[in-house]
């Protein structure tokens, strides 16, 4: 039941992506220009974020604070993780970037249109997470083989190093 929810959050999330991407390209390019007080992507951002808080406090719980993002992203390719920090400091220094420098009435509009692809995109992440994180539990191991909880670096059994993770 946790798991179609997941599904259905990373669905959304993808969609809301593939829409923020779009609508910033054209805004960009300005093939089409969103029309101001249309605020349906960050609508969107509400209704995703939701389950992922909830679901991220399941794969959180047993973890500390200073390793939420960590643990809540255990479950993803570290391409994925790597992805979305460029992508959200990207979308942070522009949006820096237009408040200093305050082109034009209205600054850049088109910040508005990319802005929730952070908020999405971190959903998506944590969700894809969400469905990998058994096998990515129950995979991370030492070199020799000895099973060990998710985000330990060393072995408790044999101090030998965690093995490279399999998904990478
Ligand atoms: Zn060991």
């Amino acid at each position: 039941m946790i798991r179609i929810l997941a599904y259905v959050v990373l669905l959304l999330s993808a969609a809301g992506i593939f829409l923020c991407v779009s609508l910033f390209l054209l805004g960009v390019t300005s093939i089409y220009l969103l029309p101001e007080g249309k605020p349906f992507l960050f609508f969107g951002v509400f209704v995703v974020w939701l389950p992922t808080v909830l679901l991220m406090n399941r794969l959180t719980r047993d973890f500390k604070q200073k390793d939420l993002w960590k643990a809540a992203l255990r479950g993803c390719p570290s391409w994925m993780r790597t992805t979305l920090w460029v992508v959200t400091g990207s979308v942070m220094a522009l949006f820096i970037l237009s408040a200093v420098s305050r082109t034009g009435p209205g600054g850049f509009p088109q910040l508005f249109t990319i802005f929730p692809v952070t908020f999405y995109g971190a959903s998506f992440c944590v969700m894809y997470s969400f469905v990998h994180v058994d096998r990515f539990d129950a995979s991370h191991r030492c070199l020799n083989g000895h099973a060990i909880p998710p985000l330990a670096k060393f072995c408790e059994e044999c101090g030998a190093p965690a093995a490279p993770d399999p998904t990478i």
